[in-house]
């Protein structure tokens, strides 16, 4: 019987072999858009064979497989599921980075580039949690199931979508994911996304004839201020997720940027876009802008649409469509998988990690949606969307080992 001490020694032993993994990984480019994933899921799937581990493929496109694969253990018992995207941002060619963004350069203890935080080095802790369980199956009880999946970062249909609503195989008793959450929290709820874009249409005029016709841009900036001002009231969340977040607020800042617990259970607004105008003297007849509402867990889209629809009521040369929504989820912040993350990363590296709800969005919300719990436990997300993404080598380290343990722990059985 294998302890968990030798679980640790095996990590130790193949740490060459992990790192070179997760460069050679980020070293093929898997950019989205366009979200071509196939040489890099070609890292994943030589991995595997490499280690004599059962796999397969499901590409609803092409050029955007997914992986998945499954073992089971010796005996009946609980189905884990890993999770991870293969797909990264894309890079701004304009920005210089200290190492190019597809070099997977390993410099100053940390491994660089795109992707590598968001979510490679999550996505490279699944694979090899997959990998050691694989060896000590004969120990295990119940099954293990590993997803790496492509359109991720577009919220796109054919990734982890797809495989929850056509592959039953990926609905397990719990899931766990690698995105960047950092070593002292582990994310067990996120808010919800809901992009609207609004229009304002006037007849539009000479810039000088401001008697003839209302002016489009200014009329959006007057509706983009009423819109602001129907957000920012905070929700009380379901169940024992407000005490969590009492636990969790110093965390959530340490994590996400001072003020991330404030901003947590409130409904917010950003505007992505805007565009009106085409010149400067003449008044616009069209002015569009995208607006990014987040739900927070507990709060309700029918609710926040009323709100817009009772603004909307004074803005008459305004309409809005509907762009993407998806419920906001969350899971038992005290669930028995937070108990062995905390034990685990406490063990590891003396790391008492919090669980708390996720600002941004993830895969993980979709088995949430359906009620089976996921949690994300992850390097820091360093530079994630920016230039120099980059991951600590030991943290990285740590990641894996911490999923591994914990994986080993749930598939002991009752
Ligand atoms: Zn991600």
């Amino acid at each position: 019987m294998a302890t968990k001490h030798e679980l640790s020694a095996m990590i130790d032993r193949d740490r060459e072999e992990i790192i070179d993994f997760l460069c050679r990984f980020v070293r093929a480019p898997s950019p989205n858009p366009p979200g071509d994933t196939r040489e890099a899921t070609s890292v994943i799937t030589a991995f595997l064979d490499r280690h004599g581990l059962p796999w397969r493929t499901v590409a609803p496109v092409p050029e955007w497989p997914n992986i998945i694969g499954t073992f089971g253990g010796a005996r009946e018992g609980k189905h884990l599921v890993l999770n991870g995207h293969i797909d990264v941002f894309p890079v701004d060619e304009t920005e210089a980075w200290t190492h190019a963004p597809w070099s997977g350069a390993i410099a100053d203890g940390k491994i660089w580039g795109r992707g590598v935080t968001d979510m490679k080095a999550g996505t490279a802790a699944m694979v090899m949690t997959y990998r050691y369980l694989h060896v000590l199956r004969d120990q295990l009880a119940g099954k293990l199931t590993l997803t790496c999946v492509s359109d991720e970062e577009t919220f796109g249909p054919y990734g982890a979508r797809w495989l929850v609503a056509k592959e039953p195989e990926v609905l397990g008793d719990c899931v766990l994911n690698g995105e960047p959450s950092s070593p002292f929290t582990i994310r067990f709820g996120e808010k919800a996304p809901f992009w609207i874009r609004f229009t304002v249409r006037t007849p539009g005029a000479h810039g000088a004839y401001t008697h003839l016709s209302e002016s489009a841009t200014m009329t959006a900036a007057r509706l983009i201020c009423e819109l602001q001002a129907i957000t920012g009231d905070v929700v009380a969340p379901p169940g024992r997720i407000g005490e969590a977040l009492v636990i969790g607020a110093e965390a959530a800042d340490r994590a996400m940027g001072r003020g991330a617990a404030d901003t947590v259970q409130r409904y917010t607004l950003n505007i992505g876009t805007i565009q009106g105008g085409l010149k400067v003297n003449m008044i616009p007849g069209a002015c569009s802008f995208e607006a990014d509402f987040r739900l927070p867990v507990g709060g309700r889209k029918e609710e926040l649409l009323a709100r817009i629809g009772k603004v909307l009521e004074r803005f008459p040369s305004a309409a809005m469509e509907e762009l993407n929504f998806t419920e906001p989820a969350a899971c038992d912040p005290f669930h028995e998988m937070v108990g062995l993350l905390r034990e685990n990363a406490r063990t590891v590296a003396g790391i008492d990690p919090q669980p708390i709800l996720s600002l941004g969005g993830s895969d993980a919300r979709l088995w949430r949606q359906l009620g089976i719990p996921a949690f994300i436990y992850g390097p820091h997300p360093r530079g994630m969307g920016q230039k120099d993404e980059n991951v600590d080598i030991e943290e990285y380290l740590h990641v894996v080992k911490v999923h591994v343990l914990s994986a080993f722990d749930y598939l002991q059985g009752p």
